[in-house]
């Protein structure tokens, strides 16, 4: 049997000035850990193929695929806030696209697969922490219904990488619908190059947002449709509690798929101010913050779409500007209707905005789990007597005091309690990958070399929506002395 992947390049055939040509690096002793089933078959391949020793050699980079045609992609990009004119797949090779059984175009990346032209001072490896950190969050966050790319497979290399310590080193094979980054654009405007600006809009109309193509403005129309994606991709964020960590233009998604899972985390009690990222020591990416950073990097494509706008600055801007200025009420749109949903209104009236509001002022006070607070205010809907709602609050009386008004809205809709509570638990989740777990779960492989809690992790959060009574303590929050304050880049 051989491994055969139905590739159909098409990013490879832009002009060079877009990527490298690069191999990936062979390494020593690749074991795959992990194949993503399911997704295997989605992109056309046979996932018992994949699992032979053939197989996990292309997982790691050591054999390239027939029709592969390995690139590293250049970006440039702000990283808080300071611009890097070159920044570039510095530790990820992009083996190809194929057409998933929906056909849609999907990359097919390795990430930690060795050096390429853009890696500057680092190794081009990952370590298998991270790697197993964005197989689960990401896989997470596709059971959670949000865009996101994806996590095919994972394969320990036989050989250490050197961070603060020697660590196992690990490949991740990611699968986005594109890895161009708002970054990817800014690697053309800086170098003033306005022909591959349009080569690149071209190339993001037809791929990702078709139908724009007979728009009579299509680059206009193509800055108000990643606009439309990115503020949507914010605000399930906020819903489900995430906070990416490293919202730099680079790793922001022309697409809108959320990509680059570094130090991200899910919020455990609720706190807008909340950030777990060792290196961002301003807040600049907190929780809260990240409609402001979603607009922010917009704004940066923005400026790098003018000179397809009109050659009349003062007009390219203006027009700019409007098209950024449906941001905000796009984002709190689908920020505030999915809130009314996590409390269990069917629709919408004068002083919902308040309730709610003071629903996650209570919560932050009082140091609420974000995602029980939800999940059980569901039970609550199903059963009156469900208290485990109000034992999230240090002080249950301030919840008290709040499902009073909130029962009294309810009443006036028509819908049966059981029909609320269904509809509650069809949006709050009640697994997320909590970030205890994910640290037992890379301690228990890293030191163990003992997949197992990995596995079990994966499994139950594929079905976050579910009530697993076998798995129960998963839905738990961390215990004082399991609580993880911080989380790490260190690919
Ligand atoms: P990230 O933190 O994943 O967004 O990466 C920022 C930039 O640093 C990208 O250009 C990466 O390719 C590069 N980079 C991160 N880690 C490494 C590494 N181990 N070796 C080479 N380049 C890296
Ligand atoms: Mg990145």
């Amino acid at each position: 049997m051989t491994v055969h992947f139905p590739f159909q390049n098409s990013y490879s055939a832009l002009p060079d000035s877009f990527f490298a040509r690069v191999a990936p690096t062979p390494v020593a002793a690749p074991r795959l850990i992990k194949l993503n089933r399911p997704l295997a078959v989605q992109l056309g391949l046979d996932p018992d193929v994949l699992e032979t020793r053939e197989g996990a050699e292309i997982l790691a980079g050591k054999t390239v695929p027939a029709g592969a045609d390995p690139i590293a992609m250049a970006y440039a990009g702000h990283q808080f806030g300071q611009f890097v004119p070159q920044l570039g797949d510095g530790r990820a090779v992009l083996l190809g696209e194929v057409i998933d059984k929906d056909g849609i175009r999907r990359d097919i990346q390795l990430k930690g697969s060795g050096p390429t032209p853009f890696s500057r001072r680092g190794d081009g490896r990952a370590a298998l922490g991270p790697v197993l950190r964005e197989y689960i969050v990401s896989e997470a966050m596709f059971a959670l219904g949000i865009p996101t790319t994806r996590s095919l497979a994972a394969v320990v290399t036989g050989e250490h990488v050197i961070r603060e310590t020697a660590l196992p080193g690990a490949v991740l094979t990611r699968v986005a619908s594109s890895h161009i980054r708002v970054g990817t654009f800014q690697f053309f405007a800086v170098r003033r190059d306005t022909d591959a600006i349009r080569r690149l809009a071209d190339h993001v109309v037809a791929r990702h947002y078709p139908e724009l193509s007979g728009a009579e403005r299509p680059y206009h129309a193509l800055l108000g449709g990643v606009v439309a994606r990115q503020a949507d991709l914010v605000a399930r964020w906020l819903l489900v509690g995430f906070i990416h960590g490293v919202m730099n233009t680079d790793n922001s998604s022309i697409s809108g798929e959320t990509i680059d899972y570094g130090p991200c985390a899910f919020m455990d009690a609720y706190n807008p101010a909340q950030v777990f990222s060792s290196i961002d020591e301003m807040g600049r990416y907190a929780y809260a913050n990240q409609p402001r950073i979603a607009l922010w990097n917009l704004t940066r494509l923005a400026e790098c779409l003018l000179p397809l706008f009109s050659d009349d600055q003062e007009k390219a801007v203006a027009e700019a500007q409007d098209i950024l200025g449906a941001f905000s009420e796009t984002f709190s749109d689908a920020y505030q209707a999915g809130l009314r949903k996590k409390i269990g209104l069917f629709t919408e009236r004068d002083g919902d905005d308040a309730l709610i509001q003071d629903l996650l002022d209570a919560m932050a006070k009082n140091q609420a789990d974000f995602t029980l607070t939800f999940r059980r205010l569901g039970d609550a809907a199903g059963d009156p007597a469900a208290d485990d709602a109000r034992a999230q609050f240090m002080d249950p009386a301030a919840f008290d005091e709040w499902a009073r008004r909130w029962h009294e809205r309810t009443a006036l809709e028509p819908q049966s309690a059981a029909e609320r509570q269904a509809a509650m638990h069809a949006v709050n989740p009640i697994f997320i990958p909590r970030n205890h777990r994910i640290e037992a779960v890379i301690q228990a492989a890293v030191n163990d070399d003992n997949y197992a809690p990995f596995e079990e992790l994966v499994k139950v959060l594929a079905k976050p929506l579910e009530d697993q009574p076998d798995y129960a303590a998963y839905a738990d929050p961390p215990l004082p002395e399991q609580r993880v304050l911080q989380t790490f880049c260190g690919t």
